[in-house]
């Protein structure tokens, strides 16, 4: 496990780049944490360490934004407004959790039961005595080594 502090969005960014410049086939990330931590700030500096350059933002309506000009497939997803599970389903979530491409979650609580067990947590919280940008972010191994 392992503890960044970021006092700027750029920093978290830039921590998402270069998580994203080595990330491999496969993997799964959920990224936890409150409305405005930086989730989607993180998974931008992703998508540009795997070189994708258009805009990435938190799809509103549909829950899965796909992104296959990169080095490799980005499946970015926000669940925050899922009804049920079973709209992961047909949205065939399992192409992307075990396929060749890194998958990542915002609100993965939402979701829990079909998140595959090799899932790195990453969580973001504030601190607001450190002042307004202060970020902690610890990047876990999986979820049952935090428990
Ligand atoms: P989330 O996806 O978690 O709801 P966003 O990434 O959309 O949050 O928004 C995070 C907001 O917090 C942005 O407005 C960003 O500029 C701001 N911010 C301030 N400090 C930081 C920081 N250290 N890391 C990330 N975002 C920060
Ligand atoms: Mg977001």
């Amino acid at each position: 496990m392992k503890t960044v502090i970021t006092q700027k969005p750029e920093e978290t960014f830039e921590l998402g780049r270069q998580m994203g410049r080595e990330a491999k086939p496969g993997q799964v990330y959920c990224l936890s944490g409150d409305l405005g931590v930086g989730k989607t700030v993180l998974t931008q500096g992703f998508a540009s360490g795997l070189g994708i350059e258009g805009p990435v933002n938190s799809p509103t309506f549909t829950i899965l934004q796909s992104y296959e000009e990169g080095r490799l497939p980005l499946y970015h997803f926000d669940v925050y407004r899922i009804g049920d599970v079973e709209e992961m389903e047909e949205i065939g979530y399992e192409d992307c959790f075990y396929g060749e491409g890194v998958s990542l979650i915002e609100w993965p609580g939402l979701v829990e039961e079909i998140l595959p067990e090799n899932a790195v947590w990453i969580t973001i919280e504030k601190d607001l005595e450190q002042g307004f940008d202060y970020r902690r972010i610890t990047i876990g191994e999986t979820k049952q080594n935090e428990d």
